[in-house]
């Protein structure tokens, strides 16, 4: 028997749930089954007498890996009384060769494999759907969270290399109307470790699709349509597929200033040289232009690359279409975009989505040009993915080519972002918004 005041000096029973049963029962238990569910969480049934139980799973998960930094690791594994070089060991397997399970860790004692898959979760992302299109080139993921909202990500695969675009929030508070995801409100912020997943997921998916090329068209797919350069796609020969993720851009859903800490943590997961060691200028956040954390990113040490949603050049139409701009109007984050390029020297890109007969205009370009002169900066210009139900239509390409020619004849960089995935709405929030809007079907027609 044991008393159920001993309980709290067990370490498999500090959840707090626990805790609280312990004060409501201060009675000794007979014996306690201990199960883990699908999800992480841990089940106990205790049995007080042979005819009273108390059943009761624990609020709090399994801890997930991927949530650890590498210095935490180290700590956990050294209460465990594991040698120091362990936790490297496991970094590299998870980080370096991509394995999905301490049993996959086969350099790793039997022991030590087994109080890790008992005692942590190896990843809570679990995989709804994934859809490809572009002949196997463009891949999304939509993934359910363990308390039930669902998340997005896409892989999109280049010759020589591959761009991902992750979440870094199931859904999303600042409610713009062109966005899918914008209209699911926000669900939840999400962990670092939960949008490190999304990118190992892209990683391994990249590494594949070196195994089964697929056959495309010349030059089918030769600009990466999230990051742009400033170079006009040119028709490129068949090269192999990569093996390697090259790219990552913070575009999925969500709005990563808002879940800062996170996302920020993510950021130096994937920066990391000892795992997958992204470059820090292959790593690319995009911004509704919530101010705070674009001065907040100008001070930070690594030099990501910066995008603001820009979509107007006039408060009135930025605000009816950004709810956002009454807080943080076009001069306020105009300035500290400044702000951020004198202070990092570093180019800013504008995303512009274009709505026809809303933001469009050869005067609206005119005035945008205005505004960005001079600036060290890049403007994306976005042809607008159908949302279902939204009262919008997307612009003609003829109208897209004129105000790209009008910013560029007032001297501003601008590139039009090449479309991928149209067949799977591989855009932002798009799949994730097919949970709430109609059905995915109606999505997928656009
Ligand atoms: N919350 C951030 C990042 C995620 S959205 C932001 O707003 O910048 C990434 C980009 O996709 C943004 O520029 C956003 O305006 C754009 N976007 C949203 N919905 C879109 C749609 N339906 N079609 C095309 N671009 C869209
Ligand atoms: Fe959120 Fe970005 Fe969509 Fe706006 S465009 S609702 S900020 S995800």
């Amino acid at each position: 028997m044991i008393p159920v005041r001993m309980l709290y000096h067990l370490r498999d029973f500090r959840s707090s749930a626990i805790r609280k049963a312990c004060v409501v029962y201060w009675k000794p238990i007979k014996n306690i089954v201990q199960q883990k569910t699908n999800d992480g969480h841990l089940n106990f049934v205790f049995r007080l007498s042979s005819f009273a139980l108390i059943t009761m799973t624990t609020t709090e998960r399994h801890l997930n890996i991927y949530d650890l930094s590498l210095p935490a690791l180290a700590a956990l594994l050294n209460d465990w009384g594991q040698p120091a070089f362990r936790a490297r060991q496991i970094w590299r397997q998870l980080y370096v060769n991509l394995v999905r399970s301490p049993q996959e860790m086969t350099d790793l004692p039997m022991a030590l494999r087994e109080r890790l898959a008992a005692e942590l979760t190896f990843g809570v992302l679990e995989l709804e759907t994934m859809q490809q299109a572009d002949g196997g080139m463009t891949r999304k993921a939509l993934w359910r969270l363990p308390n039930g909202p669902v998340l997005e990500s896409v892989l999109m695969i280049y010759p020589g290399r591959a761009t991902a675009c992750v979440s870094t929030q199931a859904g999303c508070a600042m409610g713009c109307v062109f966005c899918a995801t914008g209209r699911m409100g926000l669900l939840r912020n999400i962990t670092p470790g939960e949008i490190v997943e999304q990118a190992l997921w892209a990683a391994r998916e990249a590494r594949t699709s070196a195994l089964s090329p697929q056959p495309l068209a010349l030059g089918n797919y030769a600009d990466d349509d999230r990051w742009a350069s400033d170079d006009t796609p040119s028709p490129q020969p068949l090269l192999p597929s990569p093996t390697r993720l090259s790219n990552l851009v913070f575009m999925g859903m969500g709005e990563p200033f808002a879940n800062y800490d996170r996302w920020w943590q993510s950021v130096e997961r994937l920066h990391d040289p000892q795992g997958l060691n992204m470059g820090a200028r292959s790593l690319t956040v995009s911004t509704v232009g919530l101010v705070p954390g674009i001065q907040r990113l100008a001070e930070e040490k690594l030099p990501i690359n910066l995008a603001i949603s820009l979509h107007s050049p006039d408060d009135t139409l930025r605000s009816e279409m950004m709810p956002v701009n009454k807080k943080y109007p076009i001069a306020a984050l105009l300035a500290a975009a400044r702000q951020y390029v004198a202070k990092t020297n570093r180019r800013v890109s504008f995303e512009y989505v274009l709505l026809q007969g809303k933001n469009d205009s050869p005067e609206q370009a005119a005035r945008l040009g205005e505004l960005l002169r001079g600036m060290l900066c890049h403007v994306n210009l976005i042809p607008w993915n159908p949302v279902p139900g939204a009262p919008l239509h997307r612009s003609h390409g003829e109208r897209i080519r004129a105000f790209q020619r009008v910013l560029q004849d007032a001297g501003v960089a601008c590139t039009v972002r090449q479309e991928r995935g149209v067949a799977i709405a591989a855009a932002c929030g798009q799949l994730a918004g097919a949970q709430v809007a109609p059905t995915l079907a109606e999505i997928a027609l656009v």
